[in-house]
């Protein structure tokens, strides 16, 4: 399995930013958009592309475009900051919103909510969760698209747990994940430690 942790300059500024108990619910949002785009920006520094010409004012460019099928992921509800500002880079993405809430007793994932087409044509799938902690709400999403035989993975957190990286290093070592750090470990209750808290509620302001 490849596992990312960015060293980028700007995600190590703006992780000290995001988990800042002072960091309101609207500057939060915003650095989860900036956060994902910076890591989706690396992740996806190996798609496919294939030759495309244009007109220019002047003569005609020989360029490139993406030839790659992609799809987003989000798992709600914190996900869903990270796919919008993903689909601002990507706009031909697919989105596909898939519910999953933690139960608090077994810390397992409950599907509440799937969009997934039957039959999907992706090239990647791209799983968007800013927190990795247990790996459970990432394995039961892997699993779902596994089934659908999507093959080529990619996970994009902004902060993971040693626990998330080992249980999906176990279970998928096909997945490769693209990090924003690597916390130290997982409370008695499942909370990344340091980590930020909620990432929901921090984004929606609820509690
Ligand atoms: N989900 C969160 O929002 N925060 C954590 O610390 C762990 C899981």
């Amino acid at each position: 399995m490849s596992v990312h942790v960015s060293t980028h300059p700007l995600v190590r500024h703006k992780q000290t930013q995001l988990r800042d108990i002072k960091t309101d619910p609207a500057a939060f949002r915003a650095l989860v958009r900036e956060l994902a785009q910076l890591l989706f920006f690396e992740a996806a520094g190996d798609l496919r592309v294939e030759p495309a010409s244009v007109p220019t004012p002047l003569t005609t460019y020989s360029g490139e475009r993406v030839a790659e099928t992609v799809g987003l992921l989000p798992i709600l509800r914190a996900g869903l900051g990270m796919a919008g500002a993903v689909l601002d880079l990507l706009p031909t993405a697919q989105v596909w919103h898939l519910g999953l809430y933690r139960d608090h007793q077994t810390l397992k994932p409950v599907t509440y909510y799937n969009k997934l087409p039957p039959t999907p044509a992706l090239d990647l799938a791209v799983v968007l969760d800013p927190m990795l902690a247990t790996g459970g709400s990432a394995a039961a999403v892997i699993d779902i698209l596994q089934q659908r035989a999507i093959g080529r993975i990619k996970f994009i957190g902004l902060i993971a747990a040693p626990e998330g990286v080992r249980a999906m290093r176990e279970g998928f070592p096909e997945v490769s994940l693209h990090l924003g750090a690597m916390d130290s470990h997982l409370n008695e209750v499942g909370y990344i430690i340091p980590g930020l808290g909620d990432a929901g509620d921090r984004q929606f302001g609820t509690e």
